[in-house]
């Protein structure tokens, strides 16, 4: 795999970059790949063609299940496809990560090198979102709890390490992390209690995960179709599903008793605790889906495998473009048009997530078809603190349809797009 990314990136005429970002517990590197300029603006406001509004960036992340190995052949040809055209215009900023248990992967095992499950491996004490489960309070039915806490819920190991601070310090709009055992887009949470417990908690950000969701599954020729998985767990809706969610008749899984809250309708499958999609949602405020692409785990090489990127295609990059989705603003001072840093906050809807800001006063929030959101920007100047600025409201609602955005291509009117100018105050 190795060699095969590096002849990519070095066809690529300058497209597609390689690095490491880090080591897996056997010395092995996890390799990341670049496609498109970092640099490069795209999408600028007309009416400031001069702002370097940055491209969203997305991220795929694939076998983090050693065992689970189509995926990383889909993201192969992915990059193969992407990094081989250099007439294609980036739309999205696109940062791919083949294959995060590369141990696993050569092993042929779910678990890493340590035998932990590295997809139940993404919280520390300090950031665990809930009340810590205690290992010698927990009863036979707290299965998940006891899963977590004796397979990789007490510290992070060096994959999952290397993949949550580069995750930190990107920032990336949008992301996914790719499995095989399933077809089904599943959107977080994945559990709503410190004991994988409680039945039914949606995002505050809601309906925007299963939305997302939706823009993978109902551009898949089969995805739509997939009712639950080859065992039979699990309920899903259009090829969607929500991990936290447990439906009525998907049996007692792992010896679990009534646990309480089975829910009767919807959609739904297994709650699991300490996932890299709620890490994601807890720890950095941002929307990660978990795919599984294919329901046999290593599927054998053939024209099944073959057809599996043609089946993908098309959902891959339409849940990229989906970085697009919402508002994309630069804050710049009206005198002097210098880019601001700014703070923000979000008034409406209530409880959801705040737009994001960069120091390059590059602001953006994602926001879903049929939401008014509105908030206040205060923009300031982190090389001149004793600076004031006028506050600047905001109120965006993205102009495409929910059956328009998730069924159509290209990014045309997926965001709302402003260039805000700041006043400068007198200083007190
Ligand atoms: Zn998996």
């Amino acid at each position: 795999m190795s060699a095969f990314l590096s002849a990519t990136a070095a066809r690529s005429g300058g497209r597609c970059g390689l690095s490491s970002l880090g080591k897996s517990v056997q010395d092995r590197d996890l390799w990341l790949v670049t496609v498109g300029n970092a640099s490069a603006p795209h999408f600028p406001d007309p009416a400031y063609p001069s702002v370097p509004y940055p491209k969203p960036k997305f991220v795929y992340i694939g076998a983090m299940h050693g065992d689970e190995t189509g995926n990383l052949v889909v993201l192969l040809r992915l990059l193969e496809e992407l990094c081989g055209d250099t007439s294609r215009d980036a739309r999205v900023q696109l940062y791919v990560v083949p294959c995060m248990n590369p141990d696993g992967y050569v092993l042929g095992q779910r678990w890493n090198a340590h035998d932990v499950d590295l997809n139940r491996n993404a919280f520390t004490d300090d950031d665990f979102p809930y009340a810590r489960p205690k290992l010698d309070e927990l009863s036979s039915f707290d299965a998940e709890a006891y899963f977590f806490l004796t397979a990789g819920g007490t510290h992070m190991e060096p994959e999952t390490q290397a993949i949550t601070s580069w995750l930190s310090s990107l920032r990336p709009t949008l992301s996914a992390n790719l499995h095989g055992g399933a077809l089904v887009a599943s959107y977080a949470l994945d559990a709503c209690d410190s004991l994988g417990r409680d039945m039914s908690c949606d995002s505050v950000e809601a309906p925007l995960p299963r939305f997302l969701a939706n823009a993978y599954a109902l551009q898949h020729p089969d995805m739509p179709r997939s009712r639950s998985d080859p065992d039979g767990w699990g309920r899903f809706v259009n090829g969607t599903t929500q991990g936290a969610r447990r439906v009525r008749g998907a049996g007692a899984r792992g010896g679990r008793g009534e646990g309480g809250g089975w829910l009767g309708e919807g959609d739904g499958w297994y709650t699991a605790l300490g996932t890299l999609a709620d890490w994601a949602h807890w720890a950095m405020g941002h929307h990660m889906l978990t795919l599984e692409l294919h329901e046999t785990k290593d599927p054998p090489p053939g024209p099944g495998l073959a057809r599996l990127y043609a089946a993908n295609r098309a959902s891959l990059l339409r849940l990229a473009e989906m970085s697009h989705l919402g508002m994309r603003s630069v804050v710049l001072d009206a005198a002097t048009q210098a880019p601001l840093a700014a703070w923000t906050a979000l008034d409406g809807p209530a409880g959801m997530w705040p737009p994001q800001a960069d120091a390059a006063g590059y602001i953006w929030k994602l926001g879903v078809p049929g939401v008014t959101y509105s908030g206040v920007l205060q923009p300031h100047d982190p090389r001149d603190p004793s600076s004031r600025y006028a506050s600047i409201p905001f109120r965006f609602r993205v102009r495409p349809s929910w059956d328009a955005a998730v069924r159509g291509s290209g990014i045309a009117e997926l965001a709302v797009v402003r260039t805000l100018l700041a006043t400068r105050l007198a200083k007190k």
